[in-house]
């Protein structure tokens, strides 16, 4: 059985610290990995994942800034260095990026969210990249921003989602992609969106190294916790395991539609 992990930190500095990076590799290949999308956060894990995927055929590089992470406004150079990275990658994803008023309470900071955000979404919007977007406490907002762009629904993914009934109705309307997170594994109400959302439109995410807490056990988030979050889908969808994961291969190829293989 093949997987994939749609969004992993994987070049952050906390998570190359858990995982011996060659090593867990290996392992994770022997599970079935078959691709992982290393999201970024800020410029440095960013160089960090476009360097990385030169080495391991399984990355798929994405780069951005995290709302966390936009405290102030865009310089020119920062500008030119995510454009820099650009070019450096013939297959891309831009994310993690987005708006976050659940985690962050300065308003202050909400202009620098919403022009980061814009920035990277007319990079993505210009050169036909997918987008991994984190809403939180925003979703609203964060529809109307995006209904100003023009990008195939295939290359949006929405991460981790979690926010109103009716922002969901209106993302699935427009045929986004959603990625699913192990927090399923320990009865987080993000299960509920796997009763709304067909399996033709799902990828699942480790969001490593975020840790869960599952049957009393401490986890930390990266590819090796996929293969039992597609267990539990592929029960609550009364599908087989095998036949989930043949779908969601097939779901990545089509929200990342430049990979080669
Ligand atoms: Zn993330």
């Amino acid at each position: 059985m093949k997987f994939h992990d749609a969004h992993c930190h994987i070049s952050r500095k906390s998570f190359l610290k858990e995982f011996e990076i060659t090593t867990s590799m290996e392992e994770w290949r022997e599970m079935g990995l078959e691709y992982v999308i290393g999201v970024s956060t800020k410029l440095s894990d960013s160089m960090k994942i476009v360097e990385m995927q030169s080495s391991y055929k399984e990355i798929i590089p994405g780069i951005g800034i995290h709302p966390w992470s936009a405290k102030k406004p865009l310089t020119e150079e920062i500008k030119s260095q995510f454009l820099n990275l650009t070019k450096l990658c013939d297959v891309l994803v831009i994310g993690e990026i987005g708006l976050d008023h659940h985690f962050i309470k300065k308003e202050e900071r909400y202009p620098h969210q919403v022009e980061t955000f814009k920035f990277f979404l007319e990079l993505a919007e210009k050169d036909k990249y997918p987008v991994n977007i984190h809403l939180k406490g925003a979703e609203k907002e964060g529809a109307e921003i995006l209904d100003s762009y023009k990008f195939p629904s295939n290359n949006v993914l929405i991460h981790w989602y979690s926010g109103p009934e009716e922002v969901l109705k209106k993302f699935l309307d427009r045929g986004y992609f959603f990625s699913i997170n192990p927090s399923i594994l320990s009865g987080s109400p993000h299960i509920q969106i796997l009763k709304e959302v067909p399996y033709e439109r799902i990828l699942t995410e480790s969001d490593g190294d975020v840790s869960y807490h599952i049957n009393g056990e401490k986890i930390i988030g990266s590819p090796s916790i996929i293969p039992e979050t597609l267990k539990k889908i592929s029960k609550m969808k009364k599908e087989t395991v095998e036949e989930v994961a043949l779908q969601l291969q097939a779901n990545l190829r089509k929200y990342v539609n430049k990979l080669q293989r």
